[in-house]
């Protein structure tokens, strides 16, 4: 018997979960989903990866099939509210899933692409709205979006829309929902502003807590690499050589440290592609729908940029940088053994990373086994001053309200010099 049946879902709902492969509910949606369908507030401690949408989407859906409009109209009854691009894309793709055949209406808006389009889906009415806090803002101030009518509003990522400096955003937005509502409020984290947000708005939520920490942690085979800095280069591309890395998400600490990634390894020439947020959302789009499809097998991501990233099959996450947090740590390694799968995490650590592993093998509760990368004396690879200004090729090099533009773009083209043990004198 479906699982999810014990969840009181209905039989319709269970159709499209079937459909989209999953047998067993996660921790949270087991505890969330009975408590979601009782209406009542919630408060959700956990991240990406734990099945969250699935764990909100599939109440929201039953609620809305059992209980048709009041008023006839055009106005979303649901509201998703999520810090990026990627997230909302990702969301408004699952409902899609779970919702099939049940005639639910949903629209998806967010920044950094013509509104056109949007607003014509608004026009024709959605039940579902799923939206970053930027473009529905914009979208509200032009009278596009009407938010009178919302029974159920989702808050995903508190923490991020902090970490994003979207928390007026979200108050803005939130003022003007009803206050006759019910609210799901989903952080990975509680700092203090945050735990502050959700007491202003939610109304005696149930809490639920997922730590994925431990359970994730357990799942992915990790370990340290230690190796100088100037080295991390060539210890990448000796990693990237071998056949069992088949889907590489690696993170750098700075978009900057992406853009050279990618140079080094276009020069032997491997195929990778950055993603920041300095990158359009076409070239991120269009990256991202690369790697997934393993077009190109490497991908080098800021952390803002990978945040809600939902690619099943990555074999194994690079840190390039130890993160400073080491939360950050437990994220980024939560990008590989996903949905069951096993998965690698492979962290390089230079002279002045210490610390930072430290705070990590405090956080996960236990020592991490550490390798040693020496170089390779016949390639030795080293970078050299800046030759050229930097542009991207796919970006008009005139367009100055583009809202991408960014000190990175404007930042020099790193150069490589390569010097061979037989070159040496
Ligand atoms: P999320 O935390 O919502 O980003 O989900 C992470 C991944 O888990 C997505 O690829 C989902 O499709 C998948 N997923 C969600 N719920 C289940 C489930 N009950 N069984 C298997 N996979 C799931």
């Amino acid at each position: 018997m479906n699982k999810f049946k014990e969840l009181h879902l209905k039989d319709s709902i269970l159709t499209n979960i079937t459909k989209a492969g999953f047998e067993t509910p996660t921790p949270i949606q087991t505890k969330s989903i009975p408590l979601i369908l009782k209406k009542v507030d919630l408060l959700g401690i956990a991240q990406t990866g734990t099945g969250k949408t699935a764990a909100f989407g599939l109440p929201i859906i039953q609620l809305l099939t059992d209980k048709p409009r009041i008023h006839p109209g055009r106005e979303p009854r649901v509201l998703i509210l999520s810090p990026t691009r990627e997230l909302s894309s990702q969301i408004y793709d699952n409902l899609k899933l779970y919702s099939q055949n049940l005639s639910l209406r949903l629209g998806l808006v967010f920044g950094g692409v013509g509104q056109a389009k949007q607003v014509n889906t608004l026009r024709e009415g959605v039940d579902i709205l799923v939206a970053t806090p930027g473009r529905l803002l914009d979208l509200m101030n032009q009278g596009f979006i009407n938010l009178t009518k919302i029974e159920i509003f989702v808050l995903d990522e508190a923490d991020r829309m902090l970490d994003m400096g979207f928390i007026n955003d979200v108050k803005k937005i939130t003022a003007k929902i009803p206050r006759e509502r019910q609210t799901l409020f989903f952080s990975a984290t509680m700092p203090k502003e945050i735990a502050r947000l959700a007491e202003t708005i939610l109304r005696k939520p149930e809490r639920v807590e997922i730590t994925p920490e431990s359970t994730t942690v357990e799942k992915i085979n990790q370990k340290i690499i230690r190796c100088r800095k100037a080295a991390k280069y060539q210890l990448l591309r000796v990693l990237l050589g071998k056949d069992h890395l088949s889907l590489v998400l690696v993170f750098s600490r700075t978009k900057h440290g992406a853009n050279r990634i990618v140079d080094y390894l276009a020069h032997f020439k491997i195929a990778a592609a950055a993603i920041h947020g300095n990158k359009s959302q076409n070239a991120r789009e269009y990256a991202l729908n690369q790697f997934r499809a393993g077009q190109i097998k490497v991908l080098i991501a800021t952390d803002l940029a990978a945040r809600g990233i939902d690619v099943p099959d990555i074999s194994h996450v690079i840190n390039f940088d130890l993160p400073v947090e080491s939360e950050t740590y437990v994220h980024r390694i939560g990008r590989t053994a996903r949905a069951g799968k096993s998965g690698e995490a492979i962290s390089f650590c230079d002279e002045t990373e210490n610390d930072a592993l430290k705070r990590i093998e405090r956080t996960i509760g236990m020592k991490l086994p550490v390798e040693e990368f020496q170089g390779i004396p016949e390639a030795s690879v080293r970078i050299s001053k800046p030759q050229k200004p930097y542009r991207d090729p796919r970006r008009p090099s005139s367009n100055k309200n583009n809202q991408n533009s960014s000190r990175d773009q404007k930042r020099p083209k790193v150069g490589f010099k390569f010097r061979s043990s037989k070159n040496r004198s």
